[in-house]
């Protein structure tokens, strides 16, 4: 798979072909494009899920990133953490038991999710009553993420000569007026697992010369918010708070979810996840694909192995026992779902 990255998440799924026939699974796929792909064995209850696809390569490597290759306990390569390690940890946990087991490949989660929605608009997720997401968590057990809320903020005024300023409307000096009142927006809560929500300018662009006047001026909000928030309700504040030249457009959501810890899937995931020295329930910052099935109504957990600061590096790899460890974890799992 670390190999057929450099193809592209098809190549990689066309790896998982023949082992997972052998293994007694059959595909489905979706019709729409980006493709997800449902592999399914007996009358499956539990999906272990996963992406296909892997961030650029970047610079900075000093082994093959798509060598797959063995060093220091570790394999190496793009890939190998977030998230086919993961995946191949999926096959072999199949290949451990002969409990059913569905196993639900996306192709773009790294770029937009629409895989996954595609997944639940064409019935792929039916009689599934829990979804593993393999992200790599060091084998914590998430079953909490922010919600994501990605804000563009205009504003717009009229053009006119440096020297003469009179004569315009400076989008630029509105914008900034209005982003000093939104800095002071209180983002109420704190929740136990993800802490509080946070908001970040990312982007501010106005002005095409020092010596002009400018009529536009855009920013770019990334707000995380929590589980029981309402991201029409922040729009809402913020639209208030800009005041009336400010246009405010949501270009980017993913919804929060939150599972409670006495729910059968966390449960499942806690006892399946310990190695006996005990595991940890995690909140996560950022968005998975459980954004997209948990607001459908199917219990999710984020479980994997892998350490999370290492996916997206110049270093990424992912220690064998780390690999044994979840092959074991996913297996215990399958058998909790027989
Ligand atoms: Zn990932």
């Amino acid at each position: 798979m670390l190999r057929a990255a450099s193809q592209g998440p098809d190549a990689v799924l066309a790896v998982l072909d023949a082992p997972l026939r052998a293994a007694g699974f059959t595909p489905r796929t979706t019709r729409a494009l980006p493709r997800a792909v449902r592999w399914s064995r007996g009358d499956a209850r539990l999906a272990l899920s996963g992406h296909a696809d892997v961030v650029p390569v970047g610079e900075g490597w000093r082994r093959d990133p798509h060598g797959g290759e063995l060093a220091e306990g570790r394999v190496w390569g793009r890939g190998a953490c977030d998230m086919l390690g993961s995946i191949a940890c999926f096959v072999a946990a199949a290949e451990a038991t002969d409990a059913p087991c569905a196993i639900l490949l996306t192709t773009d989660e790294e770029t937009g999710m629409k895989a996954a929605e595609h997944a639940l608009g064409e019935g792929l997720l039916s009689g599934i009553e829990g979804v593993v997401i393999g992200e790599p968590t060091g084998m914590a057990v998430g079953i909490a993420e922010k919600g994501v809320l990605w804000l563009r903020l205009t504003a717009r005024g009229r053009n006119a000569h440096g020297s003469m300023p009179e004569l315009g409307d400076n989008a630029a000096q509105r914008l900034v007026r209005a982003l000093s009142r939104i800095e002071g927006m209180p983002l109420e809560g704190e929740h136990p697992l993800l802490g509080r929500a946070t908001m970040n300018l990312g982007t501010l662009r106005a002005g095409d010369a020092v010596n002009q006047v400018p009529a536009s001026a855009t920013a770019e909000l990334d707000v995380r918010y929590l589980p029981g928030m309402r991201a029409d309700d922040i729009v809402a504040r913020l639209r208030e708070r800009g005041g009336e030249a400010i246009e405010v457009e949501v270009h980017s959501q993913h919804l929060p979810f939150e599972l409670s810890l006495d729910a059968p899937l966390a449960r499942a995931a806690l006892d399946a996840a310990s190695d006996g020295s005990g595991v940890r329930a995690l909140g996560l910052p950022y968005g998975t694909e459980a954004s997209k099935y948990a607001p459908a109504g199917i219990p999710c957990v984020i479980l994997g192995p892998g350490e999370p600061g290492l996916a997206h590096t110049d270093r990424e790899s992912i220690p064998l026992d780390a690999l044994a460890r979840g092959v074991a974890a996913y297996a215990r799992l399958l058998e909790a779902y027989r």
